[in-house]
């Protein structure tokens, strides 16, 4: 990329941050901010209105402890409807899309449920499909610019999926069959890695410098965001948090072993210790984190030890994680929330008394996203490499330009 062209990229993508961050801003406010000549400004601004990407705008958003200097002028703000991003779930039984636009807001949501586990090539057509529906819509017409795929399982750095035990798939080339969908590019991510993504992206008040997530669910998927990017280890399949091992042996994990986190804090651990048995064919085991926490609300003893001996195992995988990465946050996501919400304060307390003594006691929270955080968070991944700056790398091939801009 010529010189000229990568400071135009980087300005732009600067600008279109700043914006979506802080709500709207006069023309001097970002000059400011980015440290960039009001002219150098006017023109960058200017030519993204022609495109679509910016609107006008009169309510300012001026940063705290900052005045506008003269009378307030009319201001600039992302344009809503400047772009969008597709982003979709592969569950075990279930496809959930979403469709987000240019501030990262959820503007479609849709949820298809399987009778049986979904194929690769089942998967892509139903892509295909919701996709090209979208695309026909007047509203998205021309302006869907990329899209995210999460799975429930190993990804590699460059999409392709290692192992998916849950669904049983191995060594798909995912990247490729979506290859039949030539219309936009899509990202495929780790649920646990987009789950993280989209509740730190989505959430510029929670954007600490370190956050821990889990996803707890059938299974439990971790990730680690540092200064707004995922870590991924060498290849991609790192922070799978879920499989630290606890050194108490209890159930075999979907990883081969015993002892890992997951198996006592997942769905199935949840049935063991409420229902005294193994998950069923005719257990509706999504449901079951709602009926425990409505249960232990009545103050049923038996959902009330289901809950704490969940809460005894989490604290003690969590108080390993603190002392490993020091998180200003650790968000606790996926189907397990009902029951996460009954036991935050006791988790609080046992990590903050777990922990080294003088570390940091990182701000434990419920993830704000819901049933949706994956398709929303693969789709935050989608516009987080069209629109941030932290992707850019000297000589490398410009990411996708929004639609608009290529009209
Ligand atoms: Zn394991």
């Amino acid at each position: 990329m010529a010189d000229q062209t990568l400071a135009k990229f980087v300005n732009e993508r600067s600008i279109l941050t700043l914006l979506r961050l802080n709500g709207g801003a006069s023309r001097a406010t970002i000059s400011r901010a980015l440290s960039l000549t009001p002219a150098t400004i006017s023109r960058l601004t200017s030519d993204m209105l022609k495109r679509g990407l910016l609107r006008e705008t009169l309510a300012l958003a001026v940063p705290v402890g900052e005045r506008e200097p003269g009378r307030p002028g009319i201001g600039v703000a992302v344009n809503p409807a400047g772009a969008y991003f597709l982003g979709v779930e592969i569950g075990v039984s279930v496809m959930r899309f979403v469709l987000i636009d240019l501030c990262a807001e959820v503007v479609e949501m849709r949820e298809e449920t399987l009778d049986h586990h979904v194929s690769a090539d089942e998967s892509v057509a139903a892509i295909m499909r919701i996709y090209r529906g979208f695309a026909a819509d007047p509203r998205y017409l021309g302006k869907i610019n990329s899209g995210g795929v999460t799975v429930p399982g190993l990804v590699t750095n460059d999409g392709f999926i290692v192992n998916l035990p849950i669904l049983g798939w191995r060594d798909t080339n995912l990247r490729s069959l979506l290859c039949a969908i030539p219309e936009i590019p899509f990202s495929i991510e780790n649920n646990a890695n987009a789950a993280a993504f989209g509740a730190v992206y989505t959430q510029p008040d929670t954007q600490g410098p370190c956050t821990v997530f889990l996803k707890l669910g059938t299974g439990c998927g971790g990730a680690a965001i540092v200064n707004g990017r995922l870590l991924r280890g060498a290849d991609g399949t790192g922070l799978e948090l879920g499989h630290i091992n606890l050194g108490d042996p209890g159930a075999r994990c979907s990883c081969g072993q015993k002892g890992c986190l997951e198996t006592w804090v997942n769905l199935a651990a949840l049935s063991r210790s409420y229902l005294g048995r193994e998950p069923g064919p005719g257990d509706d085991i999504a449901a079951l984190p709602a009926t425990v926490a409505s249960a232990c609300a009545e103050g049923d003893a038996v959902a009330r030890r289901a809950v704490d001996s969940l809460a005894a195992h989490l604290s003690t995988g969590l108080a390993s994680l603190v002392n490993i990465f020091n998180p200003s946050q650790i968000i606790l996501g996926g189907a397990m929330r009902p029951v996460l919400n009954c036991c935050l304060a006791d988790l609080r307390r046992d990590v903050a008394g777990r922990i080294i003594p003088g570390t940091r006691m990182p701000d434990i929270q419920i993830s704000r996203l819901g049933a949706f955080e994956c398709a929303t968070g693969a789709a935050c991944v989608a516009h987080h490499k069209a629109f941030d700056i932290s992707n850019v790398e000297i000589n490398a091939a410009p990411v996708v330009e929004p639609a608009a801009e290529q009209a």
